[in-house]
C-alpha cells in the first residue's frame, strides 16, 4: 500500500493521553472526514479484491467501526471480538496481557464455521497483543486468518512482525514512530 499524506493528515495526535509521555494517535478526526474514511475502507479492502473472505472480525471498540465498513465493501460477514462479559450467548474466549496486568477478549463460539477465510480489523496495531489474541481466538474455533489490518502500525513496538510470525500477514496504511 502506498503512503497517503491526505490520510496521515486526518489522524490527530494527543499528547501525554492516557498518561504522560504516551502520545495517542486518535482516529475520530479520520472517522469524521467523509472522504478520509471513504479513502481508508478503500484502501483496507485493496488486499482482498477478488479474494473470497467469509468474515471480517472487528476489535472492540474502534475495530467495530473499520470492521462494519471493511464488510460491507468486500461483501463479507462482521464478527464481533468483545470484552469479555458483554456477548450473549455461547463464547470462547482468550486472555491477553496489557500494559499493566491482562484483560480478556471473548466472540461467540459458533460465529465461525471451521475453515472460514477471516480478516481482523483494527485501528491501530502497537506491541501486537491484541491482535495475537484475536487471532488466536479466531483459530481456536477453526477459522483461517488470511491477514491482520490497520489504519495505524507503530513499527518501533514490533507489533507487525509478532503477527506475521503467526505466519499472518499485515497490512497498515500509514506508520508513525
Ligand atoms: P497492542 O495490543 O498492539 O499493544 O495495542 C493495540 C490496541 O490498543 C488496539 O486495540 C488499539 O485500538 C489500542 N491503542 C493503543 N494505542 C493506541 C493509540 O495511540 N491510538 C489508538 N487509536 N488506539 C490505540
Amino acid at each position: 500500500i502506498q503512503p497517503d499524506p491526505t490520510l496521515e493528515l486526518a489522524i490527530r495526535t494527543i499528547v501525554d493521553y492516557p498518561k504522560p509521555g504516551i502520545s495517542f494517535r486518535d482516529i475520530t478526526t479520520l472517522l469524521g472526514d467523509a472522504r478520509a474514511f471513504r479513502r481508508a475502507v478503500d484502501q483496507l479492502v485493496q488486499p482482498y479484491a477478488g479474494l473470497k473472505i467469509d468474515k471480517v472480525a472487528g476489535i472492540e471498540a474502534r475495530g467495530f467501526i473499520l470492521g462494519g465498513a471493511v464488510a460491507h465493501q468486500i461483501s463479507s460477514g462482521f464478527v464481533p471480538i468483545r470484552k469479555k462479559g458483554k456477548l450473549p450467548h455461547e463464547t470462547v474466549r482468550i486472555a491477553y496481557s496489557l500494559e499493566y496486568g491482562i484483560d480478556e477478549m471473548e466472540m461467540h463460539k459458533d460465529a465461525i464455521e471451521p475453515g472460514e477465510k477471516v480478516v481482523v480489523v483494527d485501528d491501530l496495531i502497537a506491541t501486537g497483543g491484541t491482535a495475537e489474541a484475536a487471532i488466536k481466538l479466531l483459530q481456536s474455533i477453526g477459522a483461517e486468518v488470511v491477514a491482520a489490518c490497520f489504519i495505524i502500525d507503530l513499527p518501533d513496538l514490533q507489533g507487525a512482525k509478532k503477527i506475521e510470525a503467526l505466519g499472518v500477514p499485515v497490512h497498515a496504511l500509514m506508520e508513525f514512530e
